[in-house]
């Protein structure tokens, strides 16, 4: 931290340590199994971004999170990037699946998750919740994005009612409003909108995000890596062999 510091005031070192800090991007990029993450950092500033962040105009450099965490930067408050799970110890309230590492989506420990009540519905994956003592880093009104599914558009600005878009926003809306529900959150807890990212479970323990991919209502959206991003798969899988849903080839538009 310090010595990057100092180094930043003068341009020759700081160009260096740039140029290490890309090269160990560089380098690791092709060796591993798993895509390490990889946030943006500036010439002058000692945080580290998203890639669409608006502190990225004047300069932008590729860095994989892990070096830029040990390099002494420190993620943005502005666009809220990803952190390493080792530095994020203890945050009261806040229960990341990453971390305990359950087996699978229902097997996450229902007692730490946050408490909501579900007051609004947007479509199959999204929802409004109120949290009633909301930890920290939550507010009183949020709206949830459902993390890993994704479910048929009911109003899209381009593309209109898509097929099956109702049947899942009225599937989501009958199971959750007026409901309480309890969250639990992966490695990232906002979307670039600022939505919550969040599991939904109901008072039965079942997986809400689970259930839309199961019966068919929505996909495993896996775009972006979850924890579960394997067992969505292969309950979207089983709903396609077993013509659920949206798989059944029948729309009711
Ligand atoms: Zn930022």
């Amino acid at each position: 931290m310090h010595l990057l510091r100092n180094a930043g005031n003068s341009g020759a070192a700081w160009r260096r340590n740039l140029f290490f800090l890309w090269l160990s991007a560089a380098a690791i990029l092709p060796a591993g199994g798993e895509d390490p993450v990889v946030v943006y950092i500036t010439n002058s500033g000692r945080r580290y971004h998203r890639e669409d962040c608006s502190s990225l105009r004047r300069s932008r450099v590729p860095v994989t999170l892990r070096d830029a965490v040990q390099s002494g930067y420190e993620p943005c408050l502005i666009c809220d990037p990803p952190v390493l799970i080792s530095r994020a110890p203890g945050r009261p309230g806040i229960y990341r699946v990453n971390r305990e590492n359950p087996i699978n989506c229902e097997g996450v420990e229902f007692a730490r998750l946050v408490r909501a009540e579900v007051v609004g519905h947007i479509d199959g994956d999204t929802i409004r919740v109120q949290i009633p003592s909301p930890p920290e880093e939550l507010r009183t009104l949020e709206t949830v994005r459902l993390i890993g599914v994704d479910t048929p558009e009911t109003v899209h600005p381009r593309r209109g009612l898509e097929a099956f878009g109702k049947e899942a926003s009225d599937f989501t809306k009958s199971r959750l409003l007026g409901t309480t529900v309890y969250l639990a959150f992966d490695w990232e807890l906002r979307d670039r909108y600022g939505r919550l990212l969040a599991y939904v479970y109901t008072q039965d323990r079942r997986c809400h995000n689970a259930q839309i991919i199961r019966q068919g209502f929505g996909h495993a959206y896996t775009r972006y890596s979850f924890h579960f991003m394997e067992e969505f798969r292969r309950m979207e899988q089983e709903a396609r062999k077993e013509k659920r849903g949206l798989w059944g080839g029948a729309s009711s538009n």
